[in-house]
C-alpha cells in the first residue's frame, strides 16, 4: 500500500499520524512486528495483551495500511500479518522514542535495554539530521510555517483521549512519558505549540484552539512531568510563561521523525500541514537519523535488535 491521500478540509497527516502513533498497544504491536511477530498468537504470547485489544488494533493497524492481512489457512480460517514498507519506515520514530524514554524517563524496575550500532558496535543515541545535507539539526536550525491544511482543528486526532479513556484497558507502560506527550491530543497540541515559539498561556490557548480549562490542565501537567517550566513574565512577574526543559527540547527528534513519516504517508489534497525548510541548506527538511557513536547515517537493518526480542514484561510492574 501506497500514500494514502487525505480529503481536503478532513484530519491532515498530523492527526491521523498521531492517531496512529499516539497509542501504546499501536506501537507495541509494530514493535514486535518489526522483529518478526506474524501470527495473532506471536503477539498474545508475549502476555500483557487481551484478545479484544488485539483485535481492535491489528484491525485499526491493518486498515491504516502499516500491517497487510493474508490468510495463511481456510479451514479454520487463519490470518497472519506482514509489516508493509510503511509499517516499517516507522523505525526512527520508535528508535527516538525509545532512546528518549531511556534517557528522559528511565523506568527503574523495568529499564530499557540500550541501543546498539551493529556497524560500529558501539551503544548509541539518534541524531537529527537533514535527510538533503547531511547536517545535525536542532529547533533552531529549521524554519517552519503552517500549511494549506496545517489548521490546529485539524491536527488533532479524535480517536486517541477516546481509545485511551477506556478505563478496562491495559497498558504496556513500556514508553509512559511519550505517551503522555503523544498519547493524548491536547498535550501533543501544546507540545506542538511550544516547538512553535509559544511561551504564554494565551499564545497556547490560540495555537491550539483548546479550552482555557484544558490548557491549563496540560500546562500544569507537563510541567508536573518536567517537560515544561514555569518562569515569571519579566514585564509582569506575578504572570509565569511556560518553557520547554532540557527534557522537553529533546524530544524535537520524536517530532521531526514523526512529522516525516506522516508527511510521506498521508497527504491531504489541499497541501501540506507544515512545510519545513533547514535554514543552513535551504532544502525542504526531511528527518535522517545519525550515530551518536561513530556518526554514520543509520539503517533500520544495523540497529541491533538483540535486546528488544526481550520482552519486558514485569509481572505485578508496569503492566498492571
Ligand atoms: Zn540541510
Ligand atoms: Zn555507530
Amino acid at each position: 500500500m501506497g500514500v494514502t491521500e487525505l480529503p481536503a478540509g478532513g484530519p491532515n497527516a498530523l492527526a491521523v499520524t498521531l492517531g496512529l502513533l499516539g497509542d501504546e498497544w499501536n506501537l507495541w504491536i509494530l514493535r514486535f512486528a518489526l522483529l518478526g511477530s506474524r501470527r495473532y498468537n506471536d503477539w498474545l504470547a508475549l502476555g500483557g495483551i487481551s484478545n479484544s485489544v488485539l483485535s481492535s488494533r491489528l484491525a485499526v493497524l491493518t486498515a491504516g495500511g502499516m500491517l497487510e492481512r493474508r490468510e495463511y489457512q481456510q479451514n479454520p480460517p487463519r490470518h497472519e500479518y506482514s509489516v508493509t514498507r510503511k509499517g516499517q519506515s516507522i523505525w526512527p520514530v520508535l528508535i527516538t522514542m525509545w532512546s528518549w524514554e531511556k534517557q528522559w524517563a528511565p523506568n527503574e524496575i523495568a529499564p530499557l535495554p540500550p541501543l546498539r550500532h551493529s556497524t560500529c558496535g558501539n551503544d548509541f543515541t539518534p541524531i537529527l539530521r537533514c535527510k538533503e545535507c547531511g547536517e545535525d539539526v536542532d529547533v533552531r536550525s529549521l524554519d517552519s510555517r503552517m500549511g494549506p491544511s496545517g489548521d490546529f482543528s485539524r491536527s488533532v486526532p479524535e480517536a486517541t483521549s477516546r481509545r485511551r479513556s477506556t478505563k478496562s484497558e491495559r497498558r504496556p507502560e513500556i514508553l509512559a512519558h511519550t505517551m503522555e506527550l503523544v498519547g493524548n491530543r491536547w498535550s501533543a497540541a501544546i507540545i506542538g505549540a511550544a516547538f512553535r515559539g509559544a511561551r504564554r498561556y494565551g499564545e497556547f490557548a490560540e495555537i491550539t484552539g483548546a479550552p482555557p480549562a484544558i490548557v491549563a490542565d496540560r500546562l500544569k501537567h507537563l510541567t508536573e512531568i518536567g517537560v515544561m517550566e514555569t518562569r515569571p513574565l519579566p514585564d509582569r512577574p506575578q504572570w509565569s510563561e511556560y518553557r520547554l526543559t532540557d527534557k522537553g527540547t529533546a524530544y524535537f527528534p520524536v517530532v521531526m521523525c514523526m512529522i516525516s513519516w506522516g508527511q510521506r504517508w498521508f497527504r491531504s489534497a489541499d497541501g501540506p500541514d507544515i512545510v519545513l525548510h533547514h535554514k543552513a541548506c535551504g532544502k525542504r527538511f526531511e528527518a535522517r537519523l545519525g550515530c551518536s557513536a561513530c556518526g554514520e547515517e543509520l539503517r533500520s537493518s544495523d540497529i541491533e535488535a538483540i535486546d528488544l526480542t526481550t520482552s519486558v514484561h514485569v509481572p505485578g510492574s508496569g503492566w498492571s
